[in-house]
């Protein structure tokens, strides 16, 4: 079976919370992997990270990450002070992610979040830029033993890796053990011909894989075929983390940062999010015990 995990923003309406609270309700729930914003790593003492660490431990969780880069620090940018900068602050993040005895990276990791100003419809220099920062970001990656998977998302919310593809493509111009792909229904759905095409385009070259309905509500709420996803899944074999990462409830930082302009289930009290979160974990079950081999 694979390691099923959530998002700890399904819950909560600002990137930073109280990680070991959601620690351990995603155990209580009876999830495998809880996936954290990685940014307010950079704010914890390295104390905290390691009590935070030995508490998933305790409670059978592993700790994975993502990521929408500030455009502060993009590493696409072509102004090499800023890419630079970029560099550096993403290198942090993983020694501090390392500190934590995480693994996993994943999101908009490889530019800044959104469209570059003034983008004049030419997005090969920007990835070359983004490519050049990736190989020096990657020798860390090497170093913590992080995975650092880049993740194909729609349009809107970045110019250069948009499909499995392009996703693909990158990570062979990287040429490290520790570039992974990472694929995410919801964005799939906004930028892939087919979904299961996409899913068996990756392969064994798949490293993790995110689900949100076509509306970023839970799987199985939303209009997506399941069965495509999941039977494409059992196709290639994967055996992998699958993330969930529902966004449902509209205001604050995550509100406005993922655009959710109105709350996706009614009344979302934390109760109604903890059953909500019950309810995707078993749509998960049963979709992977519907179709394993
Ligand atoms: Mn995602």
């Amino acid at each position: 079976m694979n390691k099923l995990g959530i998002f700890m923003n399904f819950w909560e309406k600002n990137w930073d919370a109280d990680h070991a609270k959601y620690i351990r309700k995603a155990a209580q729930i009876g999830f495998d992997v809880l996936e954290f914003q990685a940014q307010p790593l950079l704010e914890m003492t390295d104390e905290k990270i390691r009590s935070l660490k030995a508490l998933a431990d305790d409670v059978g969780i592993e700790l994975t990450y993502s990521l929408g880069l500030d455009r502060a620090y993009d590493v696409s940018s072509l102004d090499e002070n800023i890419r630079k900068g970029g560099v550096k602050y993403l290198q942090d993040i993983i020694r501090k992610m390392h500190i934590g005895g995480g693994t996993l990276l994943s999101g908009v990791s490889y530019a800044g979040w959104g469209t570059p100003d003034n983008f004049a419809g030419d997005k090969r220099p920007y990835l070359e830029q983004s490519i050049k920062s990736m190989r020096e970001i990657i020798k860390v990656a090497e170093e913590c033993g992080v995975t650092y998977c880049v993740e194909a998302v729609n349009r809107f919310e970045t110019c250069l890796i948009n499909t499995a593809r392009e996703a693909l493509d990158y990570a062979s111009e990287i040429d490290s053990p520790n570039i992974g792909v990472l694929l995410d229904t919801y964005h799939m759905n906004i930028e892939e011909n087919s979904i299961g095409d996409a899913i068996r385009l990756a392969g064994d070259r798949l490293t993790s894989f995110h689900t949100g309905e076509n509306n970023r509500t839970a799987p199985g709420r939303g209009h997506l075929d399941w069965d495509e996803i999941f039977g494409a899944l059992a196709d290639i074999g994967y055996s992998g983390r699958i993330v969930s990462e529902p966004f449902v409830m509209a205001g604050g930082e995550v509100g406005r940062d993922i655009h959710v302009y109105r709350d996706l289930i009614a009344d979302p009290t934390e109760e109604k999010i903890d059953e909500e979160a019950k309810y995707l974990l078993n749509f998960e079950k049963e979709m992977i015990q519907k179709y394993s081999k």
